[in-house]
């Protein structure tokens, strides 16, 4: 069967003799595991040009959510395995990543259509000290439903172990383009509740291994639903004014989520599940909901949630350092904790 690349076992005591040896790359920084997001998009433009300018928009999200969190950053845009095109390009990637980089202790995966909505929210990383793996869904939806939706692949997180080697290694077969993905993908429809007819996808591939082989891997997956590391963008993003009326970012839930992830929608290329006008103006408001967060430190907001006009929200007369201490994300995240 496919491998993602020739089979390692010692991961976890060559990384540890690794960091020994290069006190410079701590795997932790002032107490807090060091968390690299990956994300990416295609080789090639987006078929609808304006795709283009909303994958921009996109990652000037992440990277200002990263900056203010500090957390790295990767952008690929290449496929390194070209078997494993599309959705699953992520698994050779983050393998790859893990290996090239046993500094970081998270690797965290972000699909390019999700975007930070709460720019304050920081992961509760301490939760996750004996996990290796953390996926937002529901337990019920897996093991019960056996629900094709039951966890979402667009923003997880793996800890750099053996562990997380061995599940890419387990997880990846259904993955290679041509005859084996398309007949995993009527497996995946026959075994999930809720999946329509197409080629293996991840996502189910994910769900059903962790079904057929519970016992294998729950003990080290956290399934997170105490906040969207995930969130469905419909039933979200029309409400983003009532949340500024009620509430303040730093919830991370249904109150201000942490993510919005636009499934099914696809600007760049393909056919989506919805029109994309509706889902470029969608994408628009997260993004601006987002980025008034962001702005709002220099002192400005955005004039609508679809607006590209910004307009000033604070006079200038006040000595620059008294914004800086009462506006700064990273002071406030700072004193929480
Ligand atoms: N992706 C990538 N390279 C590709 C295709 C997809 O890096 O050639 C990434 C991209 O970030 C995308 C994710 O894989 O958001 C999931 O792919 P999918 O086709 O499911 O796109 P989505 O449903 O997120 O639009
Ligand atoms: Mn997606």
């Amino acid at each position: 069967t496919f491998r993602l690349g020739p089979r390692i076992s010692t991961w976890d005591k060559d990384r540890k003799v690794w960091l020994r040896k290069n006190p410079q790359f701590p795997n932790y920084v002032k107490g807090r595991p060091r968390i690299l997001l990956v994300t990416g998009s295609r080789p090639n433009p987006c078929d609808n040009a304006v795709g283009d300018h909303y994958l921009l928009k996109a990652v000037k999200n992440k990277i200002d959510y990263c900056r203010i969190h500090g957390i790295e950053i990767v952008y690929n845009m290449a496929h390194l395995d070209k078997e494993m095109a599309g959705y699953w390009a992520k698994l050779p990637l983050l393998r790859r990543l893990m290996l090239s980089h046993p500094e970081v202790e998270w690797i965290w995966w972000m699909d390019s259509d999700a975007f930070f909505t709460d720019m304050v929210f920081r992961l509760p990383v301490m939760k996750y000290r004996d996990y290796n793996m953390v996926i937002h869904g529901y337990q019920d939806l897996l093991f019960e439903q056996k629900s094709w939706i039951a966890l979402n692949t667009g923003s997880f997180l793996f800890r750099n172990c053996q562990w997380s080697l061995d599940l890419l290694d387990s997880w990846a077969p259904m993955g290679p383009k041509g005859p084996i993905r398309d007949e995993a993908g009527k497996i995946l429809t026959a075994n999930l509740k809720g999946r329509p007819t197409f080629e293996a996808d991840d996502q189910s591939a994910l769900i059903y291994l962790l079904i057929t082989q519970k016992d294998q891997w729950m003990n080290k997956v956290f399934v997170e639903n105490s906040f969207y590391l995930h969130g469905f963008w419909e039933g979200l993003v029309d409400r983003y004014e009532e949340m500024i009326e009620k509430y303040h970012p730093g919830l991370g839930d249904e109150r201000w989520p942490f993510v919005t992830h636009f499934v099914g929608c696809k600007p760049c290329g393909s056919y989506g599940d919805y029109p994309v006008e509706r889902c470029l103006k969608s994408m628009h408001r997260a993004f601006n909901f987002a980025d008034n967060q962001v702005l709002n430190l220099y002192g400005f907001r955005h004039r609508g949630l679809v607006s590209p006009n910004i307009k000033r929200i604070r006079n200038e007369t006040v000595p620059p350092l008294v914004n800086v201490d009462q506006f700064d994300i990273r002071l406030m995240v700072n004193r929480g904790s």
